[in-house]
Protein backbone atom coordinates (compact mmCIF):
# COMPACT_ATOMS: atom_id res chain seq x y z
CA UNK A 1 0.00 0.00 0.00
CA UNK A 2 1.06 3.59 -1.16
CA UNK A 3 0.75 5.46 2.20
CA UNK A 4 0.56 8.91 0.29
CA UNK A 5 3.32 10.82 2.06
CA UNK A 6 6.50 10.72 0.47
CA UNK A 7 7.97 14.63 0.17
CA UNK A 8 6.05 15.32 3.74
CA UNK A 9 8.18 16.60 6.58
CA UNK A 10 7.98 14.64 9.92
CA UNK A 11 9.46 15.36 13.64
CA UNK A 12 9.46 12.65 15.38
CA UNK A 13 10.71 13.38 18.93
CA UNK A 14 12.96 11.16 21.18
CA UNK A 15 14.02 8.46 18.24
CA UNK A 16 17.52 7.60 18.51
CA UNK A 17 16.49 4.33 20.10
CA UNK A 18 13.34 2.14 20.59
CA UNK A 19 9.81 3.06 19.59
CA UNK A 20 10.65 6.45 18.39
CA UNK A 21 13.84 5.84 15.79
CA UNK A 22 10.99 2.31 14.81
CA UNK A 23 8.34 5.45 14.00
CA UNK A 24 11.04 7.33 12.20
CA UNK A 25 12.01 4.15 10.05
CA UNK A 26 8.62 3.39 9.04
CA UNK A 27 8.17 7.14 7.90
CA UNK A 28 11.99 7.31 6.09
CA UNK A 29 11.36 4.22 4.49
CA UNK A 30 7.60 5.52 2.87
CA UNK A 31 9.92 8.80 1.35
CA UNK A 32 8.86 10.90 4.40
CA UNK A 33 11.72 13.39 5.69
CA UNK A 34 12.54 13.72 9.23
CA UNK A 35 14.27 15.37 12.00
CA UNK A 36 14.74 13.05 14.87
CA UNK A 37 15.89 14.52 17.82
CA UNK A 38 17.46 12.59 21.07
CA UNK A 39 19.40 13.79 24.25
CA UNK A 40 22.27 11.82 23.63
CA UNK A 41 24.34 12.93 20.33
CA UNK A 42 25.94 9.71 19.58
CA UNK A 43 23.36 7.58 19.55
CA UNK A 44 21.41 10.02 17.64
CA UNK A 45 23.79 10.43 15.11
CA UNK A 46 24.23 6.40 14.10
CA UNK A 47 20.85 6.29 13.97
CA UNK A 48 20.63 9.20 11.55
CA UNK A 49 23.31 7.00 9.44
CA UNK A 50 21.15 3.89 9.95
CA UNK A 51 17.96 5.99 8.72
CA UNK A 52 20.30 7.67 5.71
CA UNK A 53 21.05 4.21 4.43
CA UNK A 54 17.76 3.29 3.92
CA UNK A 55 17.32 5.55 0.96
CA UNK A 56 14.21 7.19 1.55
CA UNK A 57 13.28 10.80 2.65
CA UNK A 58 15.86 13.42 4.02
CA UNK A 59 17.26 12.94 7.82
CA UNK A 60 17.93 15.56 9.78
CA UNK A 61 18.80 15.40 13.66
CA UNK A 62 18.79 17.33 16.72
CA UNK A 63 20.35 16.34 20.01
CA UNK A 64 18.48 18.09 22.90
CA UNK A 65 15.90 17.56 25.13
CA UNK A 66 12.48 17.98 24.11
CA UNK A 67 11.19 18.26 27.65
CA UNK A 68 12.58 21.81 27.40
CA UNK A 69 11.48 24.94 25.58
CA UNK A 70 15.57 24.98 24.26
CA UNK A 71 15.33 21.98 22.59
CA UNK A 72 11.92 22.21 20.98
CA UNK A 73 12.90 25.31 19.85
CA UNK A 74 15.78 23.45 17.93
CA UNK A 75 13.50 20.90 16.91
CA UNK A 76 10.82 23.05 15.03
CA UNK A 77 13.81 25.35 13.73
CA UNK A 78 15.29 22.10 12.13
CA UNK A 79 11.76 21.22 10.16
CA UNK A 80 10.85 23.68 7.42
CA UNK A 81 7.03 22.27 7.83
CA UNK A 82 6.08 19.61 10.68
CA UNK A 83 3.40 17.74 8.37
CA UNK A 84 3.50 14.89 11.02
CA UNK A 85 4.49 15.07 14.29
CA UNK A 86 5.03 12.12 16.65
CA UNK A 87 5.36 12.70 20.13
CA UNK A 88 7.61 11.19 22.24
CA UNK A 89 10.05 11.35 25.59
CA UNK A 90 11.57 8.65 28.11
CA UNK A 91 8.99 7.46 30.76
CA UNK A 92 8.60 8.78 34.00
CA UNK A 93 10.50 6.09 36.89
CA UNK A 94 8.32 3.37 38.46
CA UNK A 95 7.96 4.16 42.33
CA UNK A 96 5.45 4.82 45.62
CA UNK A 97 3.26 8.00 45.55
CA UNK A 98 4.48 8.57 48.29
CA UNK A 99 8.00 9.44 47.64
CA UNK A 100 6.82 11.99 44.57
CA UNK A 101 7.13 15.36 45.42
CA UNK A 102 5.92 18.44 43.18
CA UNK A 103 9.16 17.95 41.57
CA UNK A 104 8.84 14.31 40.47
CA UNK A 105 5.32 15.41 39.41
CA UNK A 106 6.74 18.83 37.28
CA UNK A 107 9.01 16.49 35.71
CA UNK A 108 6.74 13.96 34.25
CA UNK A 109 4.59 16.61 33.42
CA UNK A 110 7.08 18.25 31.80
CA UNK A 111 8.06 15.18 29.48
CA UNK A 112 5.10 13.51 29.14
CA UNK A 113 1.96 15.91 28.75
CA UNK A 114 3.46 19.25 28.58
CA UNK A 115 6.11 18.81 25.84
CA UNK A 116 3.63 17.21 23.50
CA UNK A 117 1.05 19.85 24.29
CA UNK A 118 3.19 22.19 23.43
CA UNK A 119 4.15 20.88 19.99
CA UNK A 120 0.79 20.42 19.22
CA UNK A 121 0.26 24.11 19.77
CA UNK A 122 3.52 24.71 17.57
CA UNK A 123 1.91 22.99 15.07
CA UNK A 124 -1.56 21.97 14.45
CA UNK A 125 -2.55 25.49 12.73
CA UNK A 126 -0.20 25.49 10.11
CA UNK A 127 -1.20 22.28 9.16
CA UNK A 128 -4.93 23.33 9.13
CA UNK A 129 -3.71 26.25 7.02
CA UNK A 130 -2.19 22.92 4.69
CA UNK A 131 -4.84 21.07 4.73
CA UNK A 132 -3.07 18.31 5.94
CA UNK A 133 -1.45 16.92 9.40
CA UNK A 134 -0.99 14.10 11.41
CA UNK A 135 0.16 13.95 14.99
CA UNK A 136 0.60 10.71 16.74
CA UNK A 137 1.16 10.69 20.87
CA UNK A 138 3.46 8.07 21.76
CA UNK A 139 2.07 7.32 25.31
CA UNK A 140 1.56 3.82 27.22
CA UNK A 141 -1.23 0.74 27.83
CA UNK A 142 -1.26 2.01 30.82
CA UNK A 143 -3.40 4.65 29.61
CA UNK A 144 -5.99 2.34 29.75
CA UNK A 145 -4.90 -0.03 32.12
CA UNK A 146 -3.05 1.96 34.61
CA UNK A 147 0.18 0.35 36.38
CA UNK A 148 0.01 1.19 40.00
CA UNK A 149 4.07 1.54 40.17
CA UNK A 150 3.78 4.11 37.21
CA UNK A 151 1.99 6.10 38.89
CA UNK A 152 3.63 9.26 37.18
CA UNK A 153 3.31 8.08 33.51
CA UNK A 154 -0.77 6.95 34.76
CA UNK A 155 -1.29 10.62 35.50
CA UNK A 156 0.82 12.55 32.92
CA UNK A 157 -0.04 10.44 30.30
CA UNK A 158 -3.63 10.80 30.98
CA UNK A 159 -3.56 14.53 31.36
CA UNK A 160 -2.59 14.69 27.37
CA UNK A 161 -4.95 12.03 26.79
CA UNK A 162 -7.53 14.16 27.92
CA UNK A 163 -6.02 17.43 26.42
CA UNK A 164 -6.04 15.59 22.96
CA UNK A 165 -9.30 14.30 22.97
CA UNK A 166 -10.75 17.71 22.83
CA UNK A 167 -8.50 19.06 20.55
CA UNK A 168 -9.14 15.80 17.96
CA UNK A 169 -12.26 17.52 18.09
CA UNK A 170 -12.04 20.54 17.47
CA UNK A 171 -12.21 22.79 14.48
CA UNK A 172 -8.84 21.67 12.79
CA UNK A 173 -10.53 18.40 12.56
CA UNK A 174 -12.35 19.46 9.04
CA UNK A 175 -8.87 20.64 7.85
CA UNK A 176 -7.10 17.47 7.32
CA UNK A 177 -5.58 17.24 10.67
CA UNK A 178 -6.04 13.97 12.88
CA UNK A 179 -4.64 13.89 16.31
CA UNK A 180 -3.93 10.31 17.80
CA UNK A 181 -2.50 8.27 20.65
CA UNK A 182 -0.51 5.14 20.12
CA UNK A 183 -0.36 3.17 23.39
CA UNK A 184 2.20 0.52 23.44
CA UNK A 185 2.12 -2.51 25.89
CA UNK A 186 5.70 -4.20 26.27
CA UNK A 187 7.78 -3.73 23.32
CA UNK A 188 11.45 -5.33 23.44
CA UNK A 189 13.21 -1.56 23.95
CA UNK A 190 16.32 -0.60 26.38
CA UNK A 191 13.29 0.66 28.57
CA UNK A 192 11.60 -2.46 29.19
CA UNK A 193 15.25 -4.28 29.16
CA UNK A 194 16.59 -1.93 31.68
CA UNK A 195 13.13 -1.64 33.90
CA UNK A 196 13.37 -5.63 34.36
CA UNK A 197 16.46 -5.33 35.39
CA UNK A 198 16.26 -3.09 37.91
CA UNK A 199 13.31 -5.23 39.18
CA UNK A 200 15.67 -8.15 39.02
CA UNK A 201 18.37 -6.20 41.09
CA UNK A 202 15.84 -4.73 43.66
CA UNK A 203 14.11 -8.41 44.30
CA UNK A 204 17.38 -10.15 44.03
CA UNK A 205 15.59 -12.60 41.13
CA UNK A 206 16.58 -13.25 37.82
CA UNK A 207 16.29 -11.22 34.85
CA UNK A 208 15.73 -13.90 32.60
CA UNK A 209 13.29 -15.96 34.79
CA UNK A 210 11.31 -12.42 35.23
CA UNK A 211 11.94 -11.56 31.41
CA UNK A 212 10.14 -14.90 30.67
CA UNK A 213 7.20 -14.25 32.76
CA UNK A 214 6.51 -11.15 31.81
CA UNK A 215 6.34 -12.62 27.96
CA UNK A 216 4.25 -15.00 29.08
CA UNK A 217 1.70 -13.00 30.77
CA UNK A 218 1.04 -11.62 26.72
CA UNK A 219 -1.62 -13.09 24.64
CA UNK A 220 0.85 -13.15 22.22
CA UNK A 221 3.32 -14.61 24.29
CA UNK A 222 5.99 -12.23 22.54
CA UNK A 223 7.45 -8.69 22.90
CA UNK A 224 6.53 -6.18 20.31
CA UNK A 225 9.31 -4.78 18.23
CA UNK A 226 9.28 -1.16 17.48
CA UNK A 227 9.37 -1.84 13.59
CA UNK A 228 6.00 -3.27 13.85
CA UNK A 229 5.26 -0.19 16.11
CA UNK A 230 6.72 1.69 13.63
CA UNK A 231 4.53 0.63 10.59
CA UNK A 232 1.32 1.09 12.95
CA UNK A 233 2.64 4.75 12.93
CA UNK A 234 2.68 5.28 9.62
CA UNK A 235 -0.31 3.89 9.00
CA UNK A 236 -1.77 6.42 11.23
CA UNK A 237 -0.09 9.34 9.56
CA UNK A 238 -0.93 7.89 6.00
CA UNK A 239 -3.40 9.42 3.55
CA UNK A 240 -5.70 6.62 4.03
CA UNK A 241 -5.98 7.51 8.08
CA UNK A 242 -8.13 10.98 7.74
CA UNK A 243 -11.17 9.37 8.79
CA UNK A 244 -9.16 8.16 12.22
CA UNK A 245 -8.56 11.14 15.05
CA UNK A 246 -9.20 11.19 18.59
CA UNK A 247 -8.49 7.42 19.05
CA UNK A 248 -6.13 5.59 21.47
CA UNK A 249 -5.17 2.54 19.76
CA UNK A 250 -3.58 -0.09 21.60
CA UNK A 251 -0.39 -2.07 20.50
CA UNK A 252 -0.02 -4.63 23.24
CA UNK A 253 -0.35 -8.22 21.60
CA UNK A 254 -3.64 -8.69 23.40
CA UNK A 255 -2.31 -7.40 26.93
CA UNK A 256 -5.29 -5.66 28.11
CA UNK A 257 -7.91 -7.66 29.34
CA UNK A 258 -11.36 -5.68 28.15
CA UNK A 259 -13.56 -5.88 25.08
CA UNK A 260 -13.17 -2.34 24.29
P1 LIG B 1 13.90 3.74 24.91
O1 LIG B 1 14.56 3.97 26.22
O2 LIG B 1 14.22 2.49 24.17
O3 LIG B 1 14.15 4.98 23.94
C1 LIG B 1 13.85 6.27 24.39
C2 LIG B 1 14.36 7.29 23.37
O4 LIG B 1 13.94 8.57 23.81
C3 LIG B 1 15.87 7.37 23.25
O5 LIG B 1 16.18 7.68 21.93
C4 LIG B 1 16.22 8.54 24.18
O6 LIG B 1 17.44 9.16 23.81
C5 LIG B 1 15.05 9.45 23.92
N1 LIG B 1 14.70 10.40 24.96
C6 LIG B 1 14.31 10.12 26.22
N2 LIG B 1 13.98 11.24 26.87
C7 LIG B 1 14.15 12.27 25.99
C8 LIG B 1 13.97 13.67 26.07
N3 LIG B 1 13.54 14.25 27.19
N4 LIG B 1 14.24 14.42 24.98
C9 LIG B 1 14.68 13.85 23.84
N5 LIG B 1 14.86 12.52 23.71
C10 LIG B 1 14.61 11.75 24.78
O7 LIG B 1 12.33 3.83 25.25
P2 LIG B 1 11.09 3.18 24.46
O8 LIG B 1 10.87 1.81 25.00
O9 LIG B 1 11.23 3.40 23.02
O10 LIG B 1 9.88 4.05 25.04
C11 LIG B 1 9.40 5.23 24.41
C12 LIG B 1 8.22 5.74 25.23
O11 LIG B 1 7.20 4.73 25.25
C13 LIG B 1 8.57 6.02 26.69
O12 LIG B 1 7.86 7.13 27.14
C14 LIG B 1 8.11 4.77 27.39
O13 LIG B 1 7.82 4.99 28.74
C15 LIG B 1 6.86 4.43 26.58
N6 LIG B 1 6.48 3.03 26.71
C16 LIG B 1 7.33 2.04 26.34
C17 LIG B 1 6.93 0.71 26.49
C18 LIG B 1 7.85 -0.43 26.12
O14 LIG B 1 7.49 -1.60 26.35
N7 LIG B 1 8.99 -0.22 25.54
C19 LIG B 1 5.67 0.41 27.02
C20 LIG B 1 4.82 1.46 27.38
C21 LIG B 1 5.24 2.76 27.22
Amino acid sequence: MDLGIAGKWALVCAASKGLGKGCAQALVREGVNVVITARGAEALAATAAELRALNGGEVRLVAGDIATPEGRAAALAACPQVDILVNNAGGPPPGDFRDWDRDAWIKALDANMLAPIELIKATVDAMAERGFGRVVNITSGAVKAPIDVLGLSNGARSGLTGFVAGVARSGIAARGVTLNGLLPGAFDTDRLRSGTQSAAQKTGQDFELLWSRRRAGIPAQRFGSAEEFGAVCAFLCSVHAGYITGQNLLVDGGAYPGTF
